[in-house]
């Protein structure tokens, strides 16, 4: 895969804004696919941030499904011969991902690998796949065929051929982490985003809330359609307006819904979720993009301390009950 031209495409999608006189420094690195931006504010130093980016580049090498020897890697390839023992942190990650496969009925799935390799979007092989190869691969995406032993951190994919893919809810576990390291060295404010999987702490001066922006999926990166007043928060962004290609008019983007094997298809262009732990956040918005917004909405209901904004192809917007924010492109409009 073509790392540098992919990351671009996956670059972030929220965009913070600060007041200027208030930064002490930010430090930017291409990592996990995207580029990953912290600006540590009262007060940050080179230590910290090369903490940071020591453990954010960390995450990769043991995740990342383009590292012939990460974890992640050593999995699939040990798919239908033997458990493989990783680290406590990759085993955290995968347990939690089997839970939300579990709770979103299969929608988000771990082992949706076969598929993404099959589309290969993003990457330079890019391409449909036939009905009858989609229904080849299909029989391998299922998360019950994951077994994890929590004694050992040992994770087993039943049948060879399976995959494991963290890339829906590695980078959010990866800014929690960014998060605590800051939060330990005593920052007390700080701004964390991995390619639209942002974390905003502390009490800026003014006490004014932190303002997220949400790009307009219409226009070029950085142009945003409505801004999000958060405190403390974590707020991810799953959309299919920047890793897609289009063949015969046809969108065909990175999210797969696991029952059929097809990038998932609603009326929905981007679910922003808002929350507590970034990981959970990044698994959610992805998970309720595939299942859409009714059936997403439900499974809201099951993180009451979780609020969503919802983008449809329409320029509608809703968002669940709490959230601030406010249109800024007067094409889109609020149906609350
Ligand atoms: P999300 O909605 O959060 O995630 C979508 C991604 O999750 C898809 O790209 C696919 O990988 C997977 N997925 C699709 N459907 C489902 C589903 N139903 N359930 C569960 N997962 C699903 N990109 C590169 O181009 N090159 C790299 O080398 C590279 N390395 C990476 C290493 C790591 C550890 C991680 C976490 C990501 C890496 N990426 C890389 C980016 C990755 O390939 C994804 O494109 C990216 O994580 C998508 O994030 P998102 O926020 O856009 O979308
Ligand atoms: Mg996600």
């Amino acid at each position: 895969m073509d790392y540098k031209k992919s990351a671009a495409l996956s670059a972030a999608i929220i965009l913070l804004f600060f007041s200027c006189n208030h930064i002490t420094s930010s430090q930017y690195e291409f990592a996990l696919g995207t580029v990953c931006s912290v600006s540590l504010f009262e007060y940050g130093n080179n230590t910290i941030y090369n903490n940071i980016f020591f453990k954010i580049r960390e995450i990769e090498n043991q995740m990342s499904v383009h590292i012939p020897f990460s974890d992640i890697s050593r999995i699939n390839a040990a798919a239908g011969i033997e458990p493989v023992t990783v680290n406590e942190d990759v085993f955290k990650v995968i347990e939690r991902a089997k839970y939300f496969a579990e709770v979103s009925g299969g929608a988000f799935d771990p082992t949706v690998g076969p598929i993404v390799s099959l589309w290969g979007i993003g990457s330079e092989n890019q391409r449909v796949p036939s009905q009858k190869e989609i229904e080849e691969t299909l029989p391998l995406v299922n998360w019950r065929y994951l077994e994890l032993d929590a004694e050992t951190n040992s994770v087993f994919l039943k049948y060879p051929n399976m995959a494991l893919d963290l890339g829906a809810i590695a980078k959010g576990y990866a800014a929690d982490e960014a998060s605590n390291i800051a939060k330990s060295a005593g920052v007390k404010r700080a701004s964390i985003d991995l390619g639209g999987n942002v974390i905003i702490y502390g009490i800026k001066k003014d006490k004014s809330p932190w303002r997220v922006g949400i790009q307009n999926p219409g226009k070029d990166r950085g142009i945003i359609l409505g801004i999000i007043n958060v405190q403390d928060k974590t707020v991810v962004t799953s959309g299919i307006y920047e890793r897609y290609f289009t063949e015969n008019e046809i969108h065909y983007h990175h999210i797969f819904d696991p029952s059929n094997g097809y990038p998932a298809q609603n009326s929905l262009i981007s679910v922003t979720v808002i929350t507590d732990i970034s990981m959970d956040a990044d698994a959610l918005s992805t998970a309720i993009f595939v299942l859409g917004f009714e059936k997403g909405s439900e499974l809201l209901k099951d993180f009451p301390q979780a609020q969503a904004v919802f983008i449809f192809k329409d320029n509608s917007i809703i968002t669940t009950p709490g959230v601030n924010f406010t249109i800024t492109d007067k094409t889109y409009f609020l149906k609350n």
